[in-house]
């Protein structure tokens, strides 16, 4: 096709058609307005409710599957398919970090049901939670004062216990000495038919 043909050369130039264009932003601004208004008369449009976010009650299972092999073929369900499966979401994830980041995604929580928003604690919660932390620790405390106390008293027992028993000994030891009359007038001795090492005889 040559530019000196008869024919008009096309021009590749882009031409807005304005008549179209026109009609667009004409029923844009119509929308705008009409919204405008909705809004002014309450009248607004309620998007999805969806609940808040809420945290998780169950661990996280990532390493169920550690180490394992298993054959994957063409018509295994992808939830037997190597990687992670999510079920709310029917996907499967390649890796751990990726998989953390899809069950904390907006996808996976819109899925369940959660739009991203977090409750606004009350002053109320946050006295609650600060009381129940202060518990908390207390009980540990009172724990760890038990164990003391236990130890303590442990330690004592065995003193005493150590006490008796070198008391019996000291006990034992003087009996015997009474016996071989070690302490004994020599002549009681000799009445009693005990013998003295050698101030006994006469
Ligand atoms: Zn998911």
């Amino acid at each position: 096709m040559s530019a000196y043909g008869g024919k008009p050369v096309e021009d590749h130039r882009r031409k807005w058609d304005k008549a179209e264009y026109e009609k667009v932003a004409k029923e844009r601004l119509e929308k705008e307005a009409q919204a405008l208004l909705d809004e002014t008369l309450g009248k607004k449009e309620k998007p999805v409710k969806r609940e808040l976010l809420k945290p998780r009650e169950y661990k996280v299972d990532l390493d169920s599957k550690l180490g394992k092999s298993s054959v994957i073929t063409k018509t295994t369900p992808s939830s037997q398919q190597g990687g992670y499966y999510c079920n709310a979401c029917d996907c499967v994830v390649k890796d751990s970090i990726n998989f953390l980041d899809h069950i904390n995604g907006k996808k996976h929580q819109r899925n369940l049901g959660m739009s991203m928003r977090v409750e606004r604690s009350s002053l109320d919660q946050v006295k609650k939670r600060f009381e129940a932390n202060k518990k908390k620790m207390e009980e540990k405390k009172k724990d760890y004062d038990f164990e003391e106390r236990m130890k303590e008293l442990k330690e004592e027992e065995e003193k005493q216990r150590a006490y008796r028993r070198e008391k019996r000994k000291a006990q034992k030891r003087k009996a015997d000495d009474t016996e071989t009359g070690g302490n004994m007038d020599p002549d009681m001795a000799a009445l009693m038919g005990f013998s003295g090492f050698g101030s006994s005889k006469k």
